[in-house]
């Protein structure tokens, strides 16, 4: 039997095991509170880094220090760490070959509210071959794949021959300091894969975020004198249809092979007191996603890079405004509240080839495409300039949601490719 098979034949084996530790992942409660400023992820940690242990990793406990990271232009600031820790274990290899972080995060969004859920946030329940869970999806599944691909090699007589580290962080969902702190204390490999959900999807690149806040002045007045005022809300959506064409505009030039086009999403609307009044204030929140690179009509990519982004979306609305007086002379406030930058990874790298190549011989195909919001894989690929994919279980679209599921086949097949793709990675002279 070749050595793909034996792999595989001892991950069915291990099937049950494999479910019971992502169910045990999921009755932890480490959902964050106020998007990231404090978390609950010290429980499974411990758990983790305990069962790290005993499997032979050496592990690193830390809490991410907000001193070391500050420097940085995606840092959040305001987050507190007190018993949020970092996880690394290092798996050592037995010699000679090339060295693999695999980084997950075990934060996970708070439950929303509980009565719309039809199954327990944290009892982990299999239903029809479902997983159901807080972070199952995003992205507990991926890291017990990670974690297990990891231990089923050792199990199954393969121990990897460079260094495995897996990076279990804390602080993802609010913004991404958990891996940045691992960055700054100098963690470094070969190559790294982060396990966010991809559909088993191989993605070497992902696109940038960019938050913007437009507040929009109008002339508060009672409803009965409206000519006398100054509505902000009817001025907020005369900028909410102008970004709106903008994002026609791209949708029509702007495209790349691995990405869905440019998207400017207007996510959020505050304004007016009473509606028997014309609105003084209007503020709106905008996502704008945009490109790591951009191909001309003749092919050629251009880099685009936050600024340039931010340059033509202001321009826009400054424009706009020229064309009407009262804006013209009330002119919004634009504030850029968060910015998350893209990673791009040349779809050649021999990491890329190995997972697909991996996910041919699980799954009967090997799709490369590119991750669609932003991800921890920047801080890795762009601060510490490791080559990082982006490979994991289950569907973007059930993360952040009311009954957030995964499909216990496509888990266990991610612990496959991943298990395959370890093997081949490490097996290789660094
Ligand atoms: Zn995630």
């Amino acid at each position: 039997m070749d050595t793909s098979a034996q792999i595989s034949d001892l991950i069915d084996a291990r099937r049950e095991y494999a479910i019971d530790f992502l169910r045990q992942m999921v009755q932890f409660d480490s959902s964050t509170i106020q998007h990231g400023l404090d978390g609950q992820e010290y429980a499974i940690q411990q758990w983790l880094d305990m069962t790290l242990r005993e499997w032979g990793f050496q592990t690193h406990l830390f809490e991410p220090d907000n001193d070391k990271m500050k420097a940085f232009p995606d840092f959040s600031p305001g987050h507190s760490y007190a018993k949020r820790p970092n996880l690394i274990g290092t798996l050592r290899g037995t010699g000679g070959g090339r060295s693999l972080i695999l980084n997950g995060h075990v934060d996970t969004m708070p439950a929303g509210d509980r009565s719309q859920w039809g199954h327990d946030p944290w009892g982990g329940e299999i239903e029809d071959g479902i997983m159901y869970g807080l972070g199952v999806c995003d992205m507990k599944a991926g890291v017990a794949a990670m974690i297990l691909a990891t231990r089923f090699l050792c199990e199954a007589g393969y121990p990897p021959a460079g260094d495995v580290m897996v990076q279990s962080v804390v602080d993802e969902e609010g913004g991404g300091n958990g891996t940045l702190g691992c960055v700054v204390e100098g963690y470094k490999a070969d190559a790294a894969i982060v396990t966010e959900p991809t559909r088993l999807h191989i993605q070497p690149a992902s696109r940038g975020v960019l938050l913007l806040e437009v507040d929009v002045q109008g002339r508060a007045t009672h409803a009965c004198l409206k000519w006398g005022g100054v509505n902000a809300i009817e001025k907020g959506v005369k900028i909410i249809e102008g970004l709106l064409e903008l994002e026609r505009l791209w949708l029509a030039q702007r495209r790349h092979p691995l990405f869905p086009p440019p998207t400017i999403t207007i996510g959020q609307i505050a304004g007016g007191l009473a509606g028997s009044q014309v609105p003084g204030r209007c503020v709106l929140k905008f996502d704008v996603k945009y490109l790591p690179e951009e191909l001309a009509q003749d092919g050629r990519a251009r880099k685009v890079t936050g600024d340039m982004v931010k340059a033509e979306v202001e321009d826009w609305i400054y424009t706009l405004c020229a064309g009407d007086p009262w804006l013209r002379d009330h002119c919004p406030t634009l504030t850029w509240y968060q910015h998350c930058i893209p990673h791009y990874l040349e779809p050649d790298h021999a990491l890329v080839g190995l997972l697909a190549s991996s996910a041919g011989r699980v799954l009967g195909r090997g799709v490369v495409s590119g991750f669609p919001a932003g991800c921890d894989a920047r801080h890795l690929q762009n601060r510490a300039g490791v080559p990082t994919v982006i490979f994991g279980p289950g569907d973007l679209q059930y993360a952040h949601s009311i009954d957030e599921h995964v499909s216990i086949e496509e888990y266990i097949a991610a612990i496959k490719v991943l298990a395959l793709a370890i093997h081949a990675w490490t097996s290789a002279a660094s």
